[in-house]
């Protein structure tokens, strides 16, 4: 079993503290909700009391909707495509539709519910939104028809390399040269001097921030994911194992823990050194990397071992050279993983 413990004063601490400092936060729960699922973090957004809570997809929207009473932004931009995917997801009225391109806003307009929109301009990220122009022709439009409610406008941020803060200004430039009529501005990735600086510069209008992973995983200390040992078999040199029928390159033990490629294992490429020399010295020593073996997330007794073959569905094999201690079957070994692309078998949060 793969667990994710989670030392549950600490985490709600820093859930709080992060709420504390940004009141207008809206939580992001979406794909694998950062390791704990999208159903957790709506709930825990409940307990926050925020009143938005952003989901990445249509498909999310159900499982959010039920644990949490607000509203709720989706961060994919609206395709006509979802009214047949996800019928009821996008006739909710506490749906809040992200939209950019025109063809889309007078789409939603012609629908003649009044849905809910944010106008996404497009950002260095170049992934979704309107260019500068479209977005003064997505306000014309809607100031000729009406038809939906306006609730802000988008800003999707690259991951901070130095500041953000030009790139806002020329942003916010275009947003106040649009005319936007609803003085609110949600944001993603700016660091809370950012916020409060863009808070200053456009005192009228209302900043939202968007966060997911520094709120979810914020504080690493309070989460700890762990692997449960299954089989231990002592191997001398040249013993066959795996699907592929390798040998031992030394004697010790092939030691057999969960976590596989359905949880998420293994997919990262392995940290550590690859390059030719360190390969070479590697060699040299006799090391167990000069036999093909490559580093596994799996620590034992503080050490990263290296898997002995690659991950399988929902095991790995790992090779402890002799003399190192083997872990008892049943018990728990720690696992470096990445939350957000991590499935778990469970969730304990004390
Ligand atoms: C995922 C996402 C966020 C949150 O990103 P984190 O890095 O997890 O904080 C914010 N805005 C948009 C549009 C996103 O897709």
């Amino acid at each position: 079993m793969l667990s994710l413990y989670v030392d549950g004063d600490r985490w709600r601490a820093h859930l709080r503290a992060v709420h504390a400092a940004h009141p207008r936060l809206v939580p992001v729960a979406k794909g694998n909700g950062y390791g704990f699922g999208v159903g957790r973090l709506a709930r825990r957004a409940t307990w926050l009391g925020v009143d938005t809570l952003a989901v990445g997809t249509y498909g999310e929207v159900e499982e959010a909707a039920a644990r949490f009473d607000g509203d709720i932004l989706v961060l994919t931009p609206w395709r006509p495509f979802v009214e047949e995917q996800y019928p009821e997801a996008v006739r909710s009225p506490r749906v809040i539709h992200t939209v950019g391109r025109l063809s889309d806003l007078e789409a939603l307009i012609a629908r003649g519910d009044r849905p809910r929109v944010v106008l996404e301009r497009m950002t260095s990220m170049l992934r979704h939104g309107f260019a500068a122009r479209e977005l003064r022709e997505a306000v014309a439009l809607w100031a000729e028809h009406g038809g939906c409610r306006l609730e802000g406008v988008s800003l999707h941020l690259p991951l901070a390399q130095g500041s953000h803060l030009s790139e806002v200004e020329r942003l916010m430039t275009d947003v106040v040269a649009a005319g936007v009529p609803a003085k609110r501005v949600w944001v993603s990735h700016l660091s809370k001097s950012e916020l409060a600086s863009v808070e200053a510069a456009y005192p009228d209008f209302e900043v939202r921030p968007r966060i997911g992973t520094g709120l979810w995983l914020g504080d690493r200390g309070a989460l700890r994911a762990r692997a449960t040992v299954l089989d231990a078999h002592p191997v001398v040199r040249g013993d066959e194992y795996g699907y592929r029928g390798r040998t031992a390159p030394r004697h010790g033990t092939i030691l057999i823990v969960s976590g596989g490629t359905a949880h998420g294992i293994g997919l990262a490429a392995p940290t550590g050194p690859n390059d030719l020399r360190s390969r070479a010295a590697s060699i040299a020593k006799g090391g167990l990397d000069a036999a093909g073996f490559v580093r596994s997330p799996y620590m034992i007794d503080g050490k990263q071992r290296l898997f002995a073959e690659p991950p399988h569905m929902q095991a790995s094999m790992l090779f402890l050279p002799a003399g190192s201690r083997v872990p008892d079957v049943g018990e728990e070994v720690d696992v470096r993983v990445r939350f957000t692309a991590t499935t778990f078998d469970r969730t304990l949060v004390s």
